[in-house]
Protein backbone atom coordinates (compact mmCIF):
# COMPACT_ATOMS: atom_id res chain seq x y z
CA UNK A 1 0.00 0.00 0.00
CA UNK A 2 1.50 3.66 -0.77
CA UNK A 3 1.92 5.80 2.11
CA UNK A 4 -0.40 8.41 1.09
CA UNK A 5 -3.31 5.69 0.65
CA UNK A 6 -2.00 4.35 4.59
CA UNK A 7 -2.08 7.93 5.60
CA UNK A 8 -5.71 9.18 4.14
CA UNK A 9 -7.15 5.91 5.29
CA UNK A 10 -6.02 6.15 8.94
CA UNK A 11 -7.71 9.66 8.98
CA UNK A 12 -10.57 8.35 7.98
CA UNK A 13 -10.96 5.94 10.44
CA UNK A 14 -10.11 8.51 13.20
CA UNK A 15 -12.63 10.75 12.18
CA UNK A 16 -15.08 7.60 13.18
CA UNK A 17 -12.89 5.91 15.90
CA UNK A 18 -11.28 9.29 17.95
CA UNK A 19 -11.61 6.26 21.23
CA UNK A 20 -11.37 3.40 20.10
CA UNK A 21 -8.64 3.22 17.46
CA UNK A 22 -4.74 2.19 18.62
CA UNK A 23 -2.20 4.13 16.55
CA UNK A 24 0.91 3.84 18.59
CA UNK A 25 3.75 1.67 17.39
CA UNK A 26 4.31 0.02 20.83
CA UNK A 27 0.67 -0.31 22.04
CA UNK A 28 0.28 -2.05 18.28
CA UNK A 29 2.49 -4.58 19.43
CA UNK A 30 0.00 -6.11 22.16
CA UNK A 31 -2.18 -7.17 18.86
CA UNK A 32 0.37 -8.65 16.92
CA UNK A 33 0.35 -12.11 18.55
CA UNK A 34 -1.39 -15.20 19.82
CA UNK A 35 -0.64 -18.39 21.93
CA UNK A 36 1.76 -19.76 18.44
CA UNK A 37 5.43 -18.44 18.27
CA UNK A 38 3.85 -16.06 14.97
CA UNK A 39 3.94 -12.31 15.57
CA UNK A 40 3.00 -9.79 13.63
CA UNK A 41 2.66 -5.59 14.01
CA UNK A 42 -0.70 -4.62 12.79
CA UNK A 43 -1.03 -1.21 11.07
CA UNK A 44 -3.98 -0.20 13.39
CA UNK A 45 -6.27 -1.77 16.31
CA UNK A 46 -10.05 -0.63 16.21
CA UNK A 47 -12.37 -1.54 18.95
CA UNK A 48 -16.02 -1.51 17.47
CA UNK A 49 -19.30 -1.22 19.47
CA UNK A 50 -22.05 -2.14 17.65
CA UNK A 51 -22.59 -3.87 13.86
CA UNK A 52 -23.07 0.11 12.74
CA UNK A 53 -19.36 0.55 13.79
CA UNK A 54 -17.81 -2.91 11.74
CA UNK A 55 -20.32 -1.98 8.87
CA UNK A 56 -18.73 2.01 9.09
CA UNK A 57 -14.78 0.04 9.13
CA UNK A 58 -15.64 -2.95 6.45
CA UNK A 59 -17.14 0.19 3.96
CA UNK A 60 -13.56 1.95 4.70
CA UNK A 61 -11.73 -1.67 4.27
CA UNK A 62 -13.07 -1.89 0.98
CA UNK A 63 -12.14 1.73 -0.42
CA UNK A 64 -8.72 1.65 0.71
CA UNK A 65 -7.82 -2.33 0.04
CA UNK A 66 -6.69 -2.67 3.23
CA UNK A 67 -6.42 -6.53 4.64
CA UNK A 68 -8.22 -6.85 7.98
CA UNK A 69 -7.82 -9.34 10.63
CA UNK A 70 -10.26 -10.13 13.24
CA UNK A 71 -8.91 -10.92 16.71
CA UNK A 72 -11.13 -11.97 19.87
CA UNK A 73 -8.95 -12.94 23.12
CA UNK A 74 -6.01 -13.93 20.99
CA UNK A 75 -5.39 -17.54 22.14
CA UNK A 76 -5.54 -19.02 18.97
CA UNK A 77 -2.60 -21.53 18.52
CA UNK A 78 -2.09 -21.12 15.04
CA UNK A 79 -1.09 -17.75 14.19
CA UNK A 80 -4.86 -17.13 12.78
CA UNK A 81 -5.49 -13.30 14.30
CA UNK A 82 -1.92 -12.44 14.02
CA UNK A 83 -1.72 -9.91 10.96
CA UNK A 84 0.31 -11.35 8.57
CA UNK A 85 1.21 -7.77 6.67
CA UNK A 86 0.46 -4.72 8.10
CA UNK A 87 -3.37 -5.45 8.92
CA UNK A 88 -5.84 -3.24 10.31
CA UNK A 89 -7.32 -5.47 13.43
CA UNK A 90 -10.59 -5.14 14.59
CA UNK A 91 -10.69 -5.86 17.73
CA UNK A 92 -14.14 -7.51 19.21
CA UNK A 93 -13.31 -6.70 23.09
CA UNK A 94 -15.80 -4.15 23.18
CA UNK A 95 -18.36 -5.89 21.43
CA UNK A 96 -19.12 -8.08 24.07
CA UNK A 97 -22.79 -8.28 25.08
CA UNK A 98 -24.98 -10.53 25.51
CA UNK A 99 -28.39 -9.33 24.40
CA UNK A 100 -30.87 -12.30 25.00
CA UNK A 101 -30.97 -15.66 26.63
CA UNK A 102 -34.86 -17.13 26.15
CA UNK A 103 -35.29 -19.84 28.47
CA UNK A 104 -37.98 -21.34 26.44
CA UNK A 105 -36.58 -20.99 22.91
CA UNK A 106 -33.44 -22.31 24.96
CA UNK A 107 -31.28 -20.33 22.73
CA UNK A 108 -29.00 -17.00 23.47
CA UNK A 109 -28.04 -14.11 21.04
CA UNK A 110 -24.49 -12.66 21.39
CA UNK A 111 -22.14 -10.32 20.62
CA UNK A 112 -18.74 -12.07 19.13
CA UNK A 113 -16.68 -10.54 22.22
CA UNK A 114 -18.36 -12.44 24.99
CA UNK A 115 -16.01 -15.23 27.02
CA UNK A 116 -16.79 -18.58 26.33
CA UNK A 117 -17.12 -18.52 30.55
CA UNK A 118 -18.93 -15.51 30.63
CA UNK A 119 -22.06 -17.04 28.96
CA UNK A 120 -21.99 -20.53 30.76
CA UNK A 121 -22.03 -18.57 34.33
CA UNK A 122 -24.84 -16.38 32.35
CA UNK A 123 -27.06 -19.16 31.31
CA UNK A 124 -26.22 -21.29 34.28
CA UNK A 125 -28.79 -18.96 36.27
CA UNK A 126 -31.41 -19.66 33.87
CA UNK A 127 -31.19 -24.05 34.86
CA UNK A 128 -28.93 -23.86 30.90
CA UNK A 129 -26.21 -24.82 29.35
CA UNK A 130 -24.15 -24.18 27.24
CA UNK A 131 -21.95 -27.28 25.93
CA UNK A 132 -18.63 -26.22 24.08
CA UNK A 133 -15.40 -26.08 26.28
CA UNK A 134 -12.38 -25.28 25.06
CA UNK A 135 -9.54 -25.17 27.68
CA UNK A 136 -9.23 -22.07 27.18
CA UNK A 137 -13.28 -21.67 28.10
CA UNK A 138 -12.32 -18.82 30.89
CA UNK A 139 -10.73 -16.29 28.14
CA UNK A 140 -11.68 -16.93 24.48
CA UNK A 141 -14.73 -14.90 23.29
CA UNK A 142 -17.68 -16.87 21.16
CA UNK A 143 -16.30 -15.19 18.22
CA UNK A 144 -13.28 -16.74 18.12
CA UNK A 145 -14.82 -19.89 19.30
CA UNK A 146 -16.43 -19.53 16.40
CA UNK A 147 -14.41 -18.73 13.94
CA UNK A 148 -12.04 -22.19 14.69
CA UNK A 149 -14.90 -24.31 14.98
CA UNK A 150 -13.43 -24.94 18.96
CA UNK A 151 -14.10 -27.77 21.08
CA UNK A 152 -13.32 -29.33 24.01
CA UNK A 153 -13.81 -32.42 26.45
CA UNK A 154 -17.22 -32.05 26.19
CA UNK A 155 -17.44 -33.01 22.68
CA UNK A 156 -17.68 -36.55 22.66
CA UNK A 157 -21.10 -36.19 24.01
CA UNK A 158 -22.46 -32.72 23.46
CA UNK A 159 -20.70 -32.18 20.27
CA UNK A 160 -18.55 -28.69 19.37
CA UNK A 161 -19.23 -25.12 18.25
CA UNK A 162 -20.20 -25.76 15.34
CA UNK A 163 -23.07 -28.26 16.29
CA UNK A 164 -24.85 -24.81 18.53
CA UNK A 165 -24.62 -21.89 16.00
CA UNK A 166 -28.34 -21.33 14.94
CA UNK A 167 -26.98 -18.17 12.85
CA UNK A 168 -24.92 -15.13 12.97
CA UNK A 169 -24.81 -11.88 11.47
CA UNK A 170 -21.86 -11.42 9.40
CA UNK A 171 -20.40 -7.99 7.69
CA UNK A 172 -18.31 -7.68 4.79
CA UNK A 173 -15.93 -5.62 2.76
CA UNK A 174 -17.85 -2.96 1.45
CA UNK A 175 -20.25 -3.17 4.73
CA UNK A 176 -23.02 -5.54 3.70
CA UNK A 177 -23.99 -7.66 6.14
CA UNK A 178 -25.70 -11.18 6.21
CA UNK A 179 -27.65 -13.20 8.34
CA UNK A 180 -27.05 -16.97 7.51
CA UNK A 181 -30.18 -17.78 8.95
CA UNK A 182 -33.54 -16.95 11.11
CA UNK A 183 -32.56 -18.00 14.71
CA UNK A 184 -34.94 -20.84 14.72
CA UNK A 185 -34.22 -24.19 15.95
CA UNK A 186 -35.16 -25.28 12.06
CA UNK A 187 -34.82 -23.90 8.94
CA UNK A 188 -35.12 -25.00 5.42
CA UNK A 189 -35.22 -22.16 3.21
CA UNK A 190 -31.60 -21.10 2.53
CA UNK A 191 -28.47 -22.60 1.72
CA UNK A 192 -27.31 -24.48 4.97
CA UNK A 193 -24.65 -21.26 5.22
CA UNK A 194 -23.92 -21.35 8.72
CA UNK A 195 -21.63 -23.96 8.86
CA UNK A 196 -19.45 -22.33 6.17
CA UNK A 197 -18.75 -19.52 8.80
CA UNK A 198 -17.79 -21.96 11.73
CA UNK A 199 -14.13 -22.81 11.08
CA UNK A 200 -13.52 -19.72 8.64
CA UNK A 201 -10.76 -18.22 10.52
CA UNK A 202 -11.62 -14.46 9.78
CA UNK A 203 -11.49 -15.68 6.23
CA UNK A 204 -14.84 -15.23 4.28
CA UNK A 205 -16.39 -12.26 7.25
CA UNK A 206 -16.57 -10.54 10.04
CA UNK A 207 -19.35 -11.78 12.86
CA UNK A 208 -21.46 -9.02 14.65
CA UNK A 209 -23.72 -10.98 16.49
CA UNK A 210 -24.01 -15.06 17.22
CA UNK A 211 -27.16 -17.01 17.77
CA UNK A 212 -26.58 -20.17 19.97
CA UNK A 213 -28.68 -23.16 20.74
CA UNK A 214 -28.41 -23.81 24.72
CA UNK A 215 -29.46 -26.91 26.88
CA UNK A 216 -30.89 -28.01 30.01
CA UNK A 217 -28.06 -28.06 32.73
CA UNK A 218 -27.39 -31.17 33.82
CA UNK A 219 -28.28 -32.26 37.41
CA UNK A 220 -25.72 -34.03 38.93
CA UNK A 221 -22.06 -34.84 37.33
CA UNK A 222 -19.21 -37.32 38.51
CA UNK A 223 -15.97 -37.85 37.33
CA UNK A 224 -13.57 -40.74 37.70
CA UNK A 225 -9.95 -39.84 37.50
CA UNK A 226 -8.29 -43.03 36.45
CA UNK A 227 -4.07 -43.45 36.92
CA UNK A 228 -2.83 -45.07 33.97
CA UNK A 229 0.49 -47.38 34.60
CA UNK A 230 0.37 -48.29 30.81
CA UNK A 231 -0.41 -45.28 28.99
CA UNK A 232 -2.26 -47.79 26.16
CA UNK A 233 -5.01 -49.25 28.90
CA UNK A 234 -5.95 -45.79 28.92
CA UNK A 235 -7.23 -45.78 25.08
CA UNK A 236 -8.66 -49.37 25.86
CA UNK A 237 -10.79 -48.08 28.88
CA UNK A 238 -12.03 -44.95 26.80
CA UNK A 239 -13.36 -48.53 24.06
CA UNK A 240 -14.56 -50.33 26.63
CA UNK A 241 -16.68 -47.81 28.98
CA UNK A 242 -17.94 -46.73 24.98
CA UNK A 243 -18.96 -50.14 23.88
CA UNK A 244 -20.92 -50.94 26.59
CA UNK A 245 -23.22 -48.34 25.90
CA UNK A 246 -22.22 -45.53 28.52
CA UNK A 247 -21.56 -41.91 26.68
CA UNK A 248 -19.41 -40.02 28.82
CA UNK A 249 -19.69 -36.27 28.27
CA UNK A 250 -15.95 -36.47 29.26
CA UNK A 251 -12.69 -39.10 28.12
CA UNK A 252 -9.80 -37.32 28.29
CA UNK A 253 -6.25 -38.73 27.89
CA UNK A 254 -3.05 -37.30 29.40
CA UNK A 255 -0.50 -39.64 28.02
CA UNK A 256 3.12 -41.06 29.23
CA UNK A 257 5.10 -37.66 27.59
CA UNK A 258 2.57 -35.02 28.78
CA UNK A 259 2.32 -36.52 32.20
CA UNK A 260 5.99 -36.02 32.66
CA UNK A 261 5.61 -32.30 32.42
CA UNK A 262 2.72 -32.20 34.13
CA UNK A 263 4.72 -33.85 37.28
CA UNK A 264 6.73 -30.82 36.64
CA UNK A 265 4.21 -28.56 36.65
CA UNK A 266 2.81 -26.94 40.31
CA UNK A 267 -0.28 -29.60 39.39
CA UNK A 268 2.66 -32.37 40.19
CA UNK A 269 2.30 -32.81 43.55
CA UNK A 270 -1.44 -32.76 43.72
CA UNK A 271 -1.06 -36.04 41.33
CA UNK A 272 1.32 -37.56 42.98
CA UNK A 273 -0.92 -37.23 46.66
CA UNK A 274 -3.42 -38.80 45.04
CA UNK A 275 -1.29 -41.59 42.48
CA UNK A 276 1.97 -42.06 44.60
CA UNK A 277 2.95 -45.21 42.46
CA UNK A 278 6.25 -44.56 40.67
CA UNK A 279 4.92 -46.57 37.64
CA UNK A 280 2.47 -44.15 36.84
CA UNK A 281 1.96 -43.31 33.32
CA UNK A 282 -0.97 -41.94 32.22
CA UNK A 283 -4.18 -40.22 33.37
CA UNK A 284 -7.78 -40.41 32.32
CA UNK A 285 -10.30 -38.55 33.03
CA UNK A 286 -14.45 -40.03 32.46
CA UNK A 287 -16.72 -37.40 33.43
CA UNK A 288 -20.70 -38.74 33.32
CA UNK A 289 -23.57 -35.74 33.73
CA UNK A 290 -27.43 -35.80 33.26
CA UNK A 291 -30.41 -36.59 34.99
CA UNK A 292 -30.03 -37.66 39.10
CA UNK A 293 -30.99 -40.96 38.54
CA UNK A 294 -29.95 -41.05 35.37
CA UNK A 295 -26.52 -40.69 36.52
CA UNK A 296 -26.54 -42.69 39.53
CA UNK A 297 -27.10 -46.01 37.12
CA UNK A 298 -24.49 -45.04 34.77
CA UNK A 299 -21.77 -44.42 38.10
CA UNK A 300 -22.83 -47.96 39.11
CA UNK A 301 -22.25 -49.27 35.39
CA UNK A 302 -19.35 -46.92 34.93
CA UNK A 303 -17.52 -48.87 38.54
CA UNK A 304 -18.67 -52.54 36.96
CA UNK A 305 -16.67 -51.86 33.52
CA UNK A 306 -13.99 -50.21 35.14
CA UNK A 307 -13.52 -52.91 37.34
CA UNK A 308 -12.64 -50.03 40.16
CA UNK A 309 -11.38 -52.61 42.72
CA UNK A 310 -8.41 -52.53 40.26
CA UNK A 311 -7.70 -49.35 39.55
CA UNK A 312 -5.88 -46.02 40.95
CA UNK A 313 -8.75 -44.46 40.75
CA UNK A 314 -10.54 -40.98 42.47
CA UNK A 315 -14.24 -40.71 41.83
CA UNK A 316 -14.81 -36.97 42.59
CA UNK A 317 -19.19 -36.02 42.96
CA UNK A 318 -19.37 -32.58 44.24
CA UNK A 319 -19.02 -29.52 41.69
CA UNK A 320 -15.84 -28.04 43.61
CA UNK A 321 -13.84 -31.11 43.95
CA UNK A 322 -14.66 -31.74 39.87
CA UNK A 323 -13.31 -28.75 38.96
CA UNK A 324 -10.05 -28.75 40.92
CA UNK A 325 -9.40 -32.33 39.29
CA UNK A 326 -10.01 -30.73 36.17
CA UNK A 327 -7.68 -28.26 36.67
CA UNK A 328 -5.26 -30.85 36.23
CA UNK A 329 -6.13 -32.08 32.29
CA UNK A 330 -6.44 -28.07 31.64
CA UNK A 331 -2.49 -27.65 32.55
CA UNK A 332 -1.36 -29.76 30.47
CA UNK A 333 -1.12 -27.52 27.87
CA UNK A 334 0.85 -24.63 29.51
CA UNK A 335 2.80 -27.42 31.62
CA UNK A 336 4.60 -28.62 28.02
CA UNK A 337 6.48 -25.59 27.76
CA UNK A 338 8.81 -27.78 30.76
CA UNK A 339 10.06 -30.20 27.94
CA UNK A 340 11.58 -27.94 25.26
CA UNK A 341 11.75 -23.76 24.18
CA UNK A 342 9.88 -24.86 21.12
CA UNK A 343 6.55 -26.04 20.70
CA UNK A 344 5.18 -27.85 17.28
CA UNK A 345 1.14 -28.18 17.87
CA UNK A 346 -1.76 -30.08 16.21
CA UNK A 347 -4.59 -30.75 17.17
CA UNK A 348 -4.90 -34.26 14.82
CA UNK A 349 -7.80 -36.47 14.34
CA UNK A 350 -7.92 -40.65 14.11
CA UNK A 351 -10.75 -42.71 14.06
CA UNK A 352 -11.10 -44.11 17.87
CA UNK A 353 -10.00 -47.65 16.52
CA UNK A 354 -7.02 -46.31 15.08
CA UNK A 355 -5.93 -44.48 18.54
CA UNK A 356 -3.79 -47.03 19.89
CA UNK A 357 -1.64 -48.10 16.36
CA UNK A 358 -1.43 -44.08 16.10
CA UNK A 359 0.41 -43.74 19.92
CA UNK A 360 2.08 -47.19 19.13
CA UNK A 361 3.69 -45.44 15.93
CA UNK A 362 4.53 -42.17 17.80
CA UNK A 363 6.46 -43.90 20.69
CA UNK A 364 8.37 -45.75 18.22
CA UNK A 365 9.42 -41.49 16.69
CA UNK A 366 10.00 -40.46 19.59
CA UNK A 367 12.44 -42.89 20.66
CA UNK A 368 13.93 -42.97 17.99
CA UNK A 369 14.32 -39.15 17.15
CA UNK A 370 15.16 -38.35 21.16
CA UNK A 371 12.44 -35.65 20.69
CA UNK A 372 9.60 -35.25 23.01
CA UNK A 373 6.52 -35.84 21.54
CA UNK A 374 3.12 -35.14 23.67
CA UNK A 375 0.06 -36.78 22.51
CA UNK A 376 -2.84 -35.59 25.17
CA UNK A 377 -6.33 -34.36 24.76
CA UNK A 378 -10.12 -35.43 24.00
CA UNK A 379 -9.27 -39.14 23.33
CA UNK A 380 -13.17 -39.66 23.80
CA UNK A 381 -13.78 -38.20 20.33
CA UNK A 382 -10.10 -39.46 18.31
CA UNK A 383 -8.55 -35.87 18.87
CA UNK A 384 -4.48 -35.60 19.76
CA UNK A 385 -3.47 -32.81 20.75
CA UNK A 386 0.40 -33.57 19.21
CA UNK A 387 3.06 -31.02 20.83
CA UNK A 388 6.65 -31.76 19.75
CA UNK A 389 9.01 -30.22 21.99
CA UNK A 390 12.82 -29.79 21.60
CA UNK A 391 15.38 -27.07 22.29
CA UNK A 392 17.16 -24.78 18.98
CA UNK A 393 19.42 -27.31 18.34
CA UNK A 394 16.66 -29.91 17.10
CA UNK A 395 14.72 -27.64 15.31
CA UNK A 396 15.35 -28.95 12.13
CA UNK A 397 14.44 -32.76 12.85
CA UNK A 398 11.29 -31.55 15.40
CA UNK A 399 10.24 -30.13 11.64
CA UNK A 400 10.55 -33.39 10.25
CA UNK A 401 8.99 -35.63 12.62
CA UNK A 402 5.97 -32.90 12.59
CA UNK A 403 5.64 -33.98 8.62
CA UNK A 404 5.73 -37.43 9.32
CA UNK A 405 3.22 -37.39 12.08
CA UNK A 406 0.70 -35.35 9.96
CA UNK A 407 1.54 -37.86 7.05
CA UNK A 408 0.71 -41.07 9.19
CA UNK A 409 -2.52 -39.14 10.35
CA UNK A 410 -3.53 -38.81 6.88
CA UNK A 411 -2.33 -42.67 6.04
CA UNK A 412 -4.72 -43.47 8.93
CA UNK A 413 -7.44 -41.15 7.01
CA UNK A 414 -7.78 -38.77 10.13
CA UNK A 415 -7.57 -35.01 9.54
CA UNK A 416 -5.08 -32.67 10.29
CA UNK A 417 -6.81 -30.54 12.83
CA UNK A 418 -10.02 -30.99 14.71
CA UNK A 419 -10.90 -28.13 16.16
CA UNK A 420 -7.58 -25.36 16.26
CA UNK A 421 -7.96 -24.83 12.59
CA UNK A 422 -4.80 -23.95 9.96
CA UNK A 423 -4.05 -20.55 10.59
CA UNK A 424 -0.49 -19.70 9.58
CA UNK A 425 1.54 -22.47 11.11
CA UNK A 426 -0.29 -25.70 9.54
CA UNK A 427 -1.51 -23.91 5.99
CA UNK A 428 1.44 -25.67 4.37
CA UNK A 429 0.24 -28.71 5.29
CA UNK A 430 -3.17 -28.08 3.58
CA UNK A 431 -2.59 -30.35 0.28
CA UNK A 432 -1.31 -33.06 2.70
CA UNK A 433 -5.34 -33.48 3.32
CA UNK A 434 -6.91 -31.64 0.61
CA UNK A 435 -6.69 -32.19 -3.23
CA UNK A 436 -6.19 -29.51 -5.77
CA UNK A 437 -9.90 -29.57 -6.38
CA UNK A 438 -10.81 -28.97 -2.43
CA UNK A 439 -8.61 -26.09 -2.25
CA UNK A 440 -10.32 -24.44 -5.14
CA UNK A 441 -13.70 -25.06 -4.22
CA UNK A 442 -12.50 -23.54 -1.06
CA UNK A 443 -10.88 -20.56 -2.85
CA UNK A 444 -14.14 -20.21 -5.33
CA UNK A 445 -16.22 -20.21 -1.81
CA UNK A 446 -14.03 -17.61 -0.62
CA UNK A 447 -13.91 -15.28 -3.82
CA UNK A 448 -17.96 -14.93 -3.13
CA UNK A 449 -17.71 -12.97 -0.43
CA UNK A 450 -14.30 -11.55 -0.26
CA UNK A 451 -13.62 -11.10 -4.01
CA UNK A 452 -10.46 -8.79 -3.40
CA UNK A 453 -9.05 -10.94 -0.67
CA UNK A 454 -8.64 -8.52 1.62
CA UNK A 455 -10.15 -10.87 4.71
CA UNK A 456 -7.30 -12.28 6.94
CA UNK A 457 -4.89 -12.87 4.00
CA UNK A 458 -1.99 -15.40 4.45
CA UNK A 459 -4.44 -17.67 7.13
CA UNK A 460 -5.78 -20.97 5.70
CA UNK A 461 -3.98 -20.86 2.47
CA UNK A 462 0.23 -20.40 1.74
CA UNK A 463 -0.57 -19.09 -1.96
CA UNK A 464 -2.74 -16.45 -1.77
CA UNK A 465 -6.41 -17.30 -0.50
CA UNK A 466 -8.46 -16.10 -3.35
CA UNK A 467 -8.68 -18.49 -6.66
CA UNK A 468 -7.04 -16.82 -9.44
CA UNK A 469 -9.57 -18.94 -12.26
C1 LIG B 1 -4.09 -22.82 27.04
C2 LIG B 1 -4.94 -22.96 25.80
C3 LIG B 1 -5.82 -24.02 25.70
C4 LIG B 1 -6.61 -24.17 24.57
N1 LIG B 1 -7.49 -25.22 24.51
C5 LIG B 1 -8.30 -25.35 23.44
C6 LIG B 1 -9.24 -26.44 23.38
O1 LIG B 1 -9.37 -27.26 24.30
N2 LIG B 1 -10.02 -26.53 22.28
C7 LIG B 1 -9.94 -25.62 21.26
O2 LIG B 1 -10.70 -25.74 20.29
N3 LIG B 1 -9.04 -24.61 21.29
C8 LIG B 1 -8.24 -24.45 22.34
N4 LIG B 1 -7.32 -23.42 22.38
C9 LIG B 1 -7.20 -22.52 21.22
C10 LIG B 1 -8.04 -21.22 21.30
O3 LIG B 1 -8.37 -20.89 22.63
C11 LIG B 1 -9.31 -21.37 20.48
O4 LIG B 1 -8.96 -21.51 19.11
C12 LIG B 1 -10.31 -20.22 20.62
O5 LIG B 1 -11.50 -20.55 19.93
C13 LIG B 1 -9.79 -18.87 20.11
O6 LIG B 1 -10.65 -17.86 20.62
P1 LIG B 1 -10.15 -16.35 20.75
O7 LIG B 1 -11.26 -15.54 21.27
O8 LIG B 1 -8.90 -16.29 21.52
O9 LIG B 1 -9.91 -15.97 19.22
P2 LIG B 1 -8.61 -15.38 18.53
O10 LIG B 1 -7.45 -16.23 18.86
O11 LIG B 1 -8.51 -13.95 18.81
O12 LIG B 1 -8.99 -15.58 17.00
C14 LIG B 1 -9.12 -16.87 16.46
C15 LIG B 1 -9.70 -16.76 15.04
O13 LIG B 1 -11.00 -16.21 15.12
C16 LIG B 1 -11.13 -15.10 14.22
N5 LIG B 1 -12.14 -14.21 14.79
C17 LIG B 1 -12.20 -13.73 16.06
N6 LIG B 1 -13.29 -12.96 16.21
C18 LIG B 1 -13.93 -12.95 15.00
C19 LIG B 1 -15.11 -12.30 14.51
N7 LIG B 1 -15.86 -11.53 15.28
N8 LIG B 1 -15.44 -12.50 13.22
C20 LIG B 1 -14.70 -13.29 12.40
N9 LIG B 1 -13.59 -13.92 12.82
C21 LIG B 1 -13.20 -13.75 14.11
C22 LIG B 1 -9.71 -14.54 14.16
O14 LIG B 1 -9.51 -13.77 12.99
C23 LIG B 1 -8.91 -15.82 14.14
O15 LIG B 1 -8.88 -16.35 12.85
C24 LIG B 1 -6.52 -23.25 23.49
C25 LIG B 1 -5.62 -22.17 23.60
C26 LIG B 1 -4.84 -22.03 24.72
C27 LIG B 1 -3.90 -20.87 24.79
Amino acid sequence: MKKSVVKEFLKELSKIFSENLILEEEELSVFGYDASSITGVPLAVVFPRSEEDVIEVMKLVQRFKVPVTCRGAGTSTTGSCVPQTKHLVISFSKMDRILEVNPEDRIAIVQPGVLNGTLKAYVKKFGLFYPPDPASYAYSTIGGNVATGAGGPKGLKYGTTKDYVLGLRVVFPGGKVFQTAPYTLKAAVCYNLTPIFVGSEGTLGVFTEIALKLLPLPEKRALFLIGLEDEFKGLEIISEVLLSGITPSSAEFVDKTSLKAVLNSRYGERVKKVFPSEKLEGLLFIEIDGIEEEVKKQFERLKDVLKVENRMLLVAEKEDEIEVLWEIRRTVSPAVRSLGKIKLSDDVVVRRSKMAEFLRWIREIEAESEIYICAFGHAGDGNFHINIMCEDDKLELAKEVRKRVLKKVIELRGTISGEHGIGYTKREFLNFELDPFQIEVMKKIKKIFDPEGLLNPGIKFSNGNIFQG
